[in-house]
């Protein structure tokens, strides 16, 4: 038996990490041939993502763990773009990394029974990586941890610059990009196209065509526009679709939800009525300024439905973090009343256990930031959408959802974290459609069945899957 290693290298943030070392699990699970090294690169804001590592790794005998030492911070200034804070950051830790790969080669080629090492997987924003590992004479693949219309638009982003050469406006036409069907308005594109990130974004864009290949954290199914587009390309690498790759088991090791915060919270949805509760959650780093807080207090309370709400406060502007803050005194955010008014009808919380709730029989809609991660969860258990997206990619996930694959309800498209404040009528009629619309909610409930049966032995992800194991294998063994 050929066994083989491959080295992964994931971005420090919670949707980057646990979705590759979810895809880790599941490469080992299907080809017991494999062993996987993470060099893990530290989190620039304290975060559970260090022990959920290290939990998972002891768990899997094949999979070790190396830690790559800590880089100078960028400076703080760069916060305010959290998508350049987190690039610069990646790019810090490049020569720790060249030390840390450099290093551990070299001791695995000297050892006397050591498994050959095939190939680095790099996320995508760990791209300017490539050289280092072209210096080992290794191939790199990209895991992908979002979709791959957004994937299209990466390919797509060094051309369209060399026509245009500036971040886009607002007022630009829309852009036709290959992998997306409708022309994708100029204020749905990421974040860090307009927020001071736009060249070492460019640059993350113009690096992936290098790879040897492209692991996707999405399904064929759901997105066979965008793979027909990349088949009719020749110059894009192989993108293998093997998702959705979630973390349906291991999610509360990530969080620092206590049991007891577990409980309170599974337990009030278990007294619920079924696909009554219409739940409020953004992501790692949504949150909200205590303006925006109260409208959408009123919003719920206008719509009449019941509702699981996880309420993180925006930092204050001189904190030295861009993490949301828990609440501390809802009394005093809270509209005068509101949590009497509501009592028994809907809860608050921080952070929530999100894949649990969305898989509770009692939840009925989401209102999402559209993180991509929250979609595939939704889809998972076919629970719909309404959009709120708020940074990174979501303002393009959330036009794609509503106006591309009809599966999700539009509340806001192009909104940004930060930005106006939504009042609360807007926010009421759009829990009042999520939770009322039957027609999306059947496409997501079919989406759904179609998604799970995607990687079940034999399903296109899973196929897909072991095309990219033999294509590694073929890549460094040969053919025979
Ligand atoms: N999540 C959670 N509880 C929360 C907020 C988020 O469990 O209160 C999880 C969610 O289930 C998902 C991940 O964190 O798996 C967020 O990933 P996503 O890609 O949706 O958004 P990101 O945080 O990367 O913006």
């Amino acid at each position: 038996m050929k066994r083989a290693e491959l080295v992964f290298i994931p971005a420090p943030g919670a949707g980057h990490l646990v979705a590759a070392l979810q895809f880790g699990k599941r490469l080992l699970q299907r080809d017991d041939r494999i062993s996987i090294t993470v060099l893990a690169i530290k989190s620039a804001a304290p975060s559970s993502l260090g022990s959920y590592t290290e939990s998972l790794v002891a768990s899997e005998s094949r999979i070790q763990l190396i830690d790559v030492p800590q880089a100078e911070l960028p400076p703080l200034e760069f916060a305010k773009s959290p998508a350049k804070f987190f690039i610069l950051n990646i790019e810090n830790h490049v020569p720790n990394v060249r030390e840390a790969l450099t290093n551990y080669v070299s001791s695995s080629h000297s050892k006397p029974d050591s498994v050959p090492i095939v190939g680095v997987v790099l996320d995508f924003f760990c791209v300017s990586m490539i050289d280092v590992v072209n210096e080992l004479n290794l191939p790199s693949y990209l895991f992908m941890t979002s979709n791959a219309g957004y994937l299209s638009l990466m390919f797509h982003f060094p051309a369209q610059d060399s026509r245009t050469g500036a971040p886009p406006k607002d007022s630009d036409p829309d852009w036709l990009v290959p992998g997306i069907v409708p022309p994708v308005p100029t204020t749905v594109l990421p974040v860090s196209m307009t927020d001071g990130s736009y060249s070492s974004y460019l640059g993350i864009a113009a690096r992936f065509r290098e790879a040897k290949g492209i692991i996707a954290n999405t399904c064929v199914e759901l997105e066979a526009h965008a793979f027909n587009s990349f088949s009719e390309d020749q110059t894009t690498p192989p993108v293998y679709p093997v998702g959705p790759v979630l973390d349906l088991n291991d999610g509360q090791a990530r969080s620092n939800l206590n049991q007891a915060q577990r409980d309170r919270i599974m337990s009030w949805l278990d007294d619920q009525p079924e696909e009554s509760v219409v739940f409020l959650c953004f992501g790692s780093l949504g949150s909200f300024s205590e303006a925006q807080v109260k409208e959408i207090a009123l919003g719920l309370e206008q719509s009449g439905q019941r509702f699981l709400w996880s309420l993180r406060l925006t930092p204050p502007k001189d904190s030295k973090t861009l993490t949301p803050i828990d609440c501390s005194n809802l009394e005093q955010v809270l509209p005068d009343g509101f949590l009497e008014r509501t009592r028994g009808k809907g809860l608050i919380c921080g952070w929530a256990p999100q894949v649990e709730v969305l898989s509770h029989k009692a939840t009925g809609g989401f209102v999402s930031h559209c993180g991509w991660n929250s979609i595939l969860e939704s889809l998972w258990y076919g629970v719909p959408i309404v959009t709120w997206p708020m940074y990174a990619e979501q303002q393009l996930n959330a036009f794609r959802m509503v106006k591309e694959l009809g599966l999700g309800l539009e509340m806001r498209l192009d909104y940004k974290k930060g930005g106006e404040v939504v009042k609360a009528d807007e926010i009421g009629k759009a829990v009042v459609s999520v939770m009322e619309d039957s027609e999306v909610r059947k496409k997501v409930k079919e989406m759904g069945v179609v998604s799970r049966k995607a990687v079940e032995d034999g399903g296109s992800s899973s196929v897909s899957l072991g095309r990219f194991i033999e294509d590694v294998m073929r890549n460094h063994f040969g053919s025979d």
